[in-house]
């Protein structure tokens, strides 16, 4: 016979190898009957695979609500209990993280303004040593990748085996169409790092709002996350924390029907076949660009010879934009965004300019 605690322990095994892994609850444990609620309905979709709930919450400003604290606990025991669901909660401090696992959380996870803090980090890691229980880290909130793979190493050095990643976006300055910027481009180069890591997307924190969540989720789910963390309340628009990006429980399962499922891969012949006969046509493509942009830093270091006998500078404003005007204009009509082109010749200019230091130098 199992005991309670082995078939616990199964139930997050086997919600931690899920795909796509589905993670929801509100923002913030507000109230017994809240969470409570808020958990069975999720769990009645058959859609979730786990209940988040923050207890401890680091607000920006102090007088906010910064969660009911350990009280919130037995509640989220009660949730586990009523729908079989295992449960997740924001740790910042060793005494978080005892107390999370004294009250049977079974998943913890690192919040953006803790995984910016390496002290912190290491108080929770130094804590973790010694249990299994799985940690996801999310990224900080400044745009920095190696201080989001610091934590990682921390948490791994502590003997966490099961780690997860969770992107949910970056602080920027001024006001955009979200309320942290994906930055798609760093998640995806954290997920080549770390390609064991399970990688979960946080479209709540990303979006702020709830009209471009799903396709934000979608987004990810394109990209190849291998789950997602939602929030959800029973009341959204009265919820202490978070207001405008929640959605109840029974949205959250009609977004996971719109959405579509895409796989990374499939096993049918005939698709590889025609996959592979683009991807040579690509890679033959590939090579005559850099052909060219050879012949072109070329170009570029006669032009540099030219420069040094007659004592020139090496940039001339003007040329410069008239380059990039040039460019930008045809770029336009060929279907290429003026923020690809601009982005692309100052590479090229960047290098051109440094073939050309080197003959202004030799
Ligand atoms: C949260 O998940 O409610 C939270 C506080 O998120 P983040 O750390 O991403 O701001
Ligand atoms: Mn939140």
């Amino acid at each position: 016979m199992q005991t309670t605690e082995q078939a616990t322990n199964e139930t997050v095994q086997q919600a931690w190898g899920k795909r796509p892994l589905i993670i929801s609850g509100p923002c913030s444990a507000e109230t017994e009957e809240q969470l409570v609620t808020t958990a069975q309905r999720l769990a009645a979709t058959g859609k979730v695979d786990m209940i988040r709930a923050g207890i401890w919450k680091p607000r920006t400003k102090p007088g906010m609500f910064e969660g009911v604290g350990a009280k919130g606990l037995p509640w989220l025991q009660q949730a586990k209990k009523l729908t079989g669901l295992p449960t997740t909660v924001e740790v910042a401090t060793g005494k978080q993280v005892q107390d999370a696992l004294t009250f049977d959380v079974d998943v913890l996870w690192i919040g953006a303004r803790t995984t910016v803090n390496p002290f912190s980090v290491q108080e929770v890691a130094d804590a973790l040593r010694g249990t299994n229980v799985p940690v996801m880290i999310k990224n900080p909130i400044n745009p920095d990748l190696e201080l989001w793979a610091g934590a990682v190493e921390r948490i791994a050095r502590a003997g966490v085996k099961q780690i997860g990643l969770i992107h949910r976006g970056f602080s920027s300055y001024g006001n955009t169409e979200f309320r942290n910027a994906p930055m798609w481009h760093l998640a995806i180069e954290m997920k080549l790092k770390y390609p064991d890591l399970v990688f979960i997307n946080d479209p709540s924190h990303i979006c702020g709002r709830r009209d471009i969540l799903l396709d934000t989720m979608q987004r990810a789910i394109d990209l190849d996350y291998d789950g997602l963390m939602i929030e959800s309340h029973i009341d959204p628009d009265n919820a202490w924390s978070d207001a405008k990006q929640q959605v109840t429980p029974e949205r959250l399962a009609e977004m996971l029907d719109t959405i579509i499922w895409r796989k990374e891969d499939i096993s049918s012949e005939e698709y590889h076949a025609a996959l592979e006969k683009l991807r040579q046509q690509i890679n033959q493509l590939d090579d005559e660009l850099m052909q060219i942009l050879s012949q072109r830093m070329k170009i570029a270091e006669q032009i540099g010879k030219y420069k040094k006998e007659n004592n020139i500078t090496i940039l001339q404003t003007n040329r410069w934009n008239e380059i990039i005007e040039r460019a930008t204009a045809k770029g336009d009509k060929i279907g290429l965004s003026k923020e690809f082109i601009t982005k692309y010749f100052d590479a090229v200019h960047m290098e051109s300019i440094n073939h050309q230091k080197k003959v202004l130098d030799s």
